[in-house]
């Protein structure tokens, strides 16, 4: 298990990602369809096969140009909410991570960075049934895990298991952010979309740093 995380695991980690959003497509666009427009698979499974392309032609030297190449790719391409959203996340944490290797803080701190993009850009607090409630709870338990003395791939697996946990608790909750919010009290019972496919990303981190995915 790495003790830290490098351009390697960057570059896979965005290959899992473009897979894993792949082969969850047809759910995302079901959970977005419930309480959306549908379309978020559809944007977030082009978006990464974008990325794929972009990161076979360049040729990215730090962690940060992955995460960037990521950011940019995925505000040109991906319509609606979701793309200037995890855009932003992706910028933001890019600028966290200019060094060779990431730590247990470093991974904390990226994930910082990534949800005060989200947060600046929504406006969105925990609760809102949104993306956020899958990230923020991932940051504190990346935080937890630094601090007590984790390695890299433990904060991003605590992180993981928190994003997921927060995902599951938007199923009870209204939305206020969002196209959900239009739906009052019928968003009640869904899991949001932009929720379940930001566990689905931090998962992905999380298995290829510990050497699957
Ligand atoms: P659109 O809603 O434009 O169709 P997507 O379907 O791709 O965009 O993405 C919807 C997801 O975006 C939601 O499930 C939610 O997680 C996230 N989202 C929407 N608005 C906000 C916001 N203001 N802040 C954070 N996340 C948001
Ligand atoms: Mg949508």
């Amino acid at each position: 298990m790495a003790d830290t995380l490098d351009i390697a695991w960057a570059t896979d980690w965005v290959k899992a990602c473009a897979a894993v959003v792949a082969e969850h497509r047809m759910e995302l666009i079901d959970l977005d369809r419930a309480i959306g427009d549908g379309d978020h698979g559809e944007n977030l499974d082009r978006g990464f096969k974008a990325v794929l392309v972009k990161l076979e032609a360049a040729e990215p030297a730090t962690v940060g140009d992955v995460l960037k190449l990521v950011a940019t790719t995925l505000m040109s391409t991906v319509g609606g909410a979701a793309g200037p959203l995890y855009g932003t996340a992706f910028l933001r944490a890019a600028k966290t991570a200019d060094g060779a290797t990431i730590d247990a803080a470093g991974v904390a701190d990226l994930l910082a960075a990534g949800v005060e993009g989200i947060v600046a850009r929504g406006k969105a607090e925990v609760g809102d049934k949104t993306m956020v409630d899958a990230w923020a709870p991932a940051v504190e338990a990346a935080r937890a895990a630094a601090e007590a003395g984790k390695t890299a791939t433990e904060a991003l697996r605590a992180a993981a298991t928190a994003a997921r946990t927060g995902a599951e608790t938007t199923d009870p909750l209204v939305a206020r952010k969002g196209r959900a919010s239009y739906l009052g009290e019928r968003a009640i019972g869904h899991r949001d979309p932009g929720a379940e496919s930001s566990a689905m990303l931090l998962e992905a981190a999380a298995d290829v740093a510990e050497g699957g995915g």
